[in-house]
């Protein structure tokens, strides 16, 4: 089964982010306008799912069937391999919702003596993309940013895990890039020109 073409004029994002919507925007380029979901809901449907890509998908679901349009999810966070994937969907609530500070804290402890060649770990960014609420064919992008896990913060710049992900490829903190360093290297950034090379808007 082949992809129909997607009206694309307007695409709604499943995200109350503001912060959000203005980053994917400007990666995706403005021949898509894309609209927060909160226009059309405030009601966030539950994350279900047991992986980034189920999470996505019933993000997205929701968003075309509360708007009537296309809509688009993302659903990332960070996998750690010693950690067997965790915190993975769980990321943004790792410490039971007590905020980056503490989620930070809590992963150092579990990574407590562990050696750096076992610190691997991804930022993950799943897109899913579809057509309408009940589209049996979804668009899905997956964007893996390799890296380690630090063993102290650094770095001011970023949110999230920033500050104990240790980049190889400049060797310092993703919190140390400045956000348009960040933006082109980023899992987010990697699913995203995937995207946009699926959807033909390169
Ligand atoms: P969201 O799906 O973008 O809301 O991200 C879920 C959680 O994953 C965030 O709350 C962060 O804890 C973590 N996360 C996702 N992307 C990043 C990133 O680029 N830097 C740091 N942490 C991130």
């Amino acid at each position: 089964m082949s992809h129909a073409p997607i009206n694309l004029s307007q695409l709604v994002l499943a995200s109350h982010n503001a912060g959000k919507l203005k980053e994917l925007q400007a990666m995706l380029g403005n021949s898509v306008q894309l609209r927060s979901v909160g226009e059309f809901s405030l009601v966030e449907p539950e994350e279900t799912g047991l992986s980034f890509i189920e999470n996505a998908i019933l993000k997205a679901r929701n968003a075309a069937r509360v708007s009537g349009l296309p809509a688009l999810a993302d659903d990332s966070g960070l996998a750690v391999d010693f950690l067997g994937g965790a915190p993975g969907i769980y990321s943004a609530r790792y410490a039971d919702g007590q905020g980056d500070a503490a989620n930070n804290a809590k992963l150092l402890l579990a990574l407590q003596g562990v050696p750096a060649e076992q610190r691997g770990a991804q930022f993950v960014c799943c897109l899913a993309l579809v057509r309408h609420a009940d589209d049996p064919l979804p668009i899905i992008c997956e964007g893996l940013w390799h890296g380690r896990i630090l063993d102290q913060a650094e770095g001011e710049h970023g949110f999230g895990y920033d500050p104990l992900f240790w980049v190889p490829e400049r060797n310092c903190s993703s919190a140390v890039l400045s956000p348009a360093e960040k933006n082109q290297l980023s899992h987010r950034a990697r699913a995203m020109a995937l995207l946009r090379e699926r959807l033909g808007l390169q």
